[in-house]
């Protein structure tokens, strides 16, 4: 069952306190697929996907540094359904419903049957012809919104405009869809992605390596052997990933599955989600413990959305120092290490 309500979440033993919930779902959307319901431990009070996706009370403290817009879409859309913050790329959303709600969402105040909504056929005119009329747009990412609920026939037409746009080269696709709904994931939405004869790459976010099911990692291989080179995108989250032995498996299971690793997204200062942020310094030190633990394919960037649309910056902490005329490197213990070696001096 595609669970839309806090009678359907009640109803499927998810959840009790219906007047709380109400209050949440009056704000926030709510929407959990039935690939999701099933990886749900009912009786596990912390279960890491009751968390990402199962309304909780704790949406309805907001703290004052979160804000409606994390990371300033508005203020850098030029026309409805462009978001255009660096010279080479714009955001393109033409749709704003998703098959799960994620809890933490940063387009949380965006995105949902109460939403921003799906660009008219006017606004989509619009939004190709701004990416038509800007040269130096070498990459259009679809977004919004998850892409991936458009039906094939709307996504060919989509990419089928991209194809048209000679400076654009590259699509990249950001999506839940193969982890959250793999069944759409079928020979006819890859056609539809390849219409445009650009350069496809996908971004699969999954945040827990429960979330690679038989179906998700058929749908991901389905994506791969059709020629569409995925990477991937997950956010740390308190409760959710934010230890080494889960977030080098969830690592480990997108390289098993040909998703190279690209983004660990700090969470964004989205409204009713200070439940899920964990502190800078520890997410430095979890990332850095990646680095011994597994192998360098699996090394994501841990980046942060600047608040206000300034753009992504890598937070890793700094390997590298300069001291004193030398550099010191740290390894992945900790250990600080003179480079170059000093010379010993000869007796
Ligand atoms: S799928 Fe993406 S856009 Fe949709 S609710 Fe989750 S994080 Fe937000």
């Amino acid at each position: 069952m595609h669970i839309k309500t806090v009678e359907g979440l009640i109803a499927a033993g998810l959840a009790d306190d219906a007047a709380g919930l109400e209050a949440v779902a009056a704000k926030y959307a709510v929407a959990i697929t039935p690939d999701v319901v099933a990886l749900i431990d009912p009786t596990d009070p912390d279960d890491p996907m009751a968390r990402q996706f199962v309304p909780s009370t704790d949406e309805l403290v907001t703290t004052p540094d979160e804000r409606a817009d994390p990371i300033g879409d508005l203020s850098h859309s030029p026309v409805e359904g462009i978001v255009h913050r660096y010279p080479d790329r714009v955001l393109l959303k033409a749709v704003h419903v998703c098959p799960v709600y994620c809890r933490f969402c940063f387009r949380r105040e965006m995105v949902g049957p109460k939403g921003l909504g799906t660009l008219t056929p006017q606004q989509m005119d619009a939004a190709i012809g701004y990416i038509a009329a800007h040269d130096d747009i070498w990459e259009v990412i679809l977004t919004g919104g998850d892409p991936l609920v458009l039906s094939p026939r709307r996504l060919a037409e989509m990419m089928a405009r991209l194809a048209r746009i000679e400076h654009v080269k590259i699509v990249r696709i950001h999506t839940r869809v193969p982890v959250v709904e793999p069944a759409r994931v079928d020979a006819a939405m890859i056609d539809a992605l390849k219409a445009s004869g650009k350069t496809i790459y996908l971004a699969v976010h999954a945040n827990h390596p429960r979330e690679f099911t038989e179906a998700a990692r058929a749908a991901m291989a389905q994506m791969a052997d059709g020629g569409i080179a995925l990477i991937s995108q997950s956010v740390l989250l308190k409760g959710v990933n934010d230890d080494v032995e889960t977030l080098a498996a969830l690592m480990q299971r997108f390289v098993e599955n040909r998703v190279q690793p690209y983004y660990l997204h700090h969470p964004d200062l989205a409204p009713g989600t200070s439940h899920f942020r964990v502190s800078i310094v520890d997410g430095q030190a979890l990332v850095s413990a990646l680095r011994g633990r597994i192998s360098g394919l699996c090394q994501p960037i841990y980046v942060l959305d600047i608040p206000g649309g300034h753009g992504k910056v890598d937070i890793g902490a700094a390997s590298i120092a300069e001291v004193d005329g030398h550099y010191v490197v740290r390894d992945w213990q900790g250990a600080a290490h003179v480079y170059p070696p000093r010379i010993e001096a000869a007796d």
